[in-house]
């Protein structure tokens, strides 16, 4: 075997991807078949059901869309907005900043509630913004991962249900992590992506709409203006009539249906309590360096940890000695926290104490 370039063996602490387990990765080396091939489909009403028992919904349309976190959500808000639709989006950090810039790429009238970055939206502000007009949705970021906040969402979705709006939420990096139930919730549609919690490698993102966020697809008055990530053809692919739309990416998919296994194998309440165990422990050796993180520790996330940068630290420098010296990855600051915090992912996999114990050895040789 030959490889262009000697790959290294990283810990990935960083914001996504997420270290990978053996048997995900054996899974996307067998030999591929056809994506119309009996076996592959009983592989995907296999996934389909897999990914309805994590993301605790009934929802018949919960499938992989083909492509990462991104791809997912832009295909929630392609499906759910026509030109014209009254959109608020909570902007409490880089990712609902994106949801934003599609949102108005797709002819939304986009209204933001924002929050300064390192908190979480405050339901009031809300509630001031569904009071201003008939509104088509409400999209926030479950976790955000350019600022380690834990997004409480049930009196959100009260208030947006109340409004006869949809809710639609990010869950990038809090599905595998964190609780995420997308029923209880009142979650209209989500999206998610393979590479953080679920550690699986980048390439898919998981999706799910309700009954209430399928009808308004379906009703929809103009052409979904996404020919790639249209659901009214997507569903009828993954739904009984298996019309060919797009090539299932199948070798990605056998690895997906793998990580799924491994997510139920352990259980999600087992991987929520692993997941806030190692934050802990990374926090309490934290404070011992005499390092803080950004968010109160109310809105913490577990998976992501967004820890401020010591005055007269240099940031790049003990970024580039974690990678060269210490084969470990972590993240920089986005946007206006760069150069100001650390992101350290605890994310699947990588979430466990041997990664945590590596990080703060070395950290503390470093500082
Ligand atoms: C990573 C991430 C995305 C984008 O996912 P990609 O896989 O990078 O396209 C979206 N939202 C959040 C919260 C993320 O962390």
């Amino acid at each position: 075997m030959s490889l262009v370039f000697d790959l290294p063996s990283r810990i990935l602490m960083g914001p996504g991807p997420s270290n990978v387990a053996p048997s995900v990765l054996q899974a996307m080396a067998l030999p591929a078949i056809g994506h119309l091939d009996p076996e592959f489909i009983t592989l995907m009403e296999h996934i389909k059901t897999q990914l309805r028992q994590v993301m605790l919904t009934e929802n018949e349309l919960t499938i992989p869309v083909s492509g990462t976190g991104s791809a997912g959500m832009e295909a929630v808000l392609c499906n759910l907005i026509e030109p014209g639709d009254r959109c608020v989006v909570c902007v409490h950090g880089v990712f609902g900043g994106r949801m934003a810039d599609v949102c108005g790429r797709y002819g939304a009238e986009v209204v933001k509630v924002e929050a300064p970055w390192g908190q979480a939206i405050d339901p009031a502000d809300v509630r001031a913004a569904l009071a201003g007009g008939k509104t088509k949705l409400v999209a926030i970021v479950h976790a955000e991962t350019s600022t380690g906040v834990l997004q409480p969402l049930e009196e959100i979705s009260t208030m947006t249900h109340e409004a006869g709006a949809l809710l639609v939420v990010d869950c990038v990096t809090s599905l595998g992590g964190h609780p995420v139930r997308v029923d209880d919730w009142g979650i209209d549609a989500c999206y998610s992506g393979t590479q953080k919690c679920l550690s699986i490698p980048p390439g898919l993102a998981p999706v799910s709409f309700s009954p209430a966020a399928l009808n308004a697809i379906n009703t929809r008055k103009t052409r979904v203006a996404n020919w790639y990530l249209d659901m009214t053809m997507v569903q009828n692919y993954w739904g009984q009539d298996r019309v060919y739309h797009h090539t299932a990416p199948v070798n990605a998919l056998f690895g997906f249906h793998e990580g799924l296994r491994l997510v139920l194998e352990e259980g999600l309440e087992a991987r929520w309590a692993r997941h806030r165990a190692n934050h802990e422990l990374l926090v309490a050796g934290l404070a011992e360096l005499g390092l803080e993180l950004l968010p109160a520790p109310e809105h913490r996330l577990w998976s992501l940890n967004a820890v401020k940068i010591p005055d007269g630290v240099d940031d790049l420098a003990v970024r580039k000695a974690l990678l060269t010296d210490y084969n470990i990855e972590i993240g920089g600051g986005l946007g206006g926290l760069r150069g100001k915090v650390w992101r350290v992912g605890l994310m699947g996999c990588s979430s466990t104490p041997n990664n945590v114990n590596a990080l703060l050895s070395a950290l503390r040789a470093l500082l």
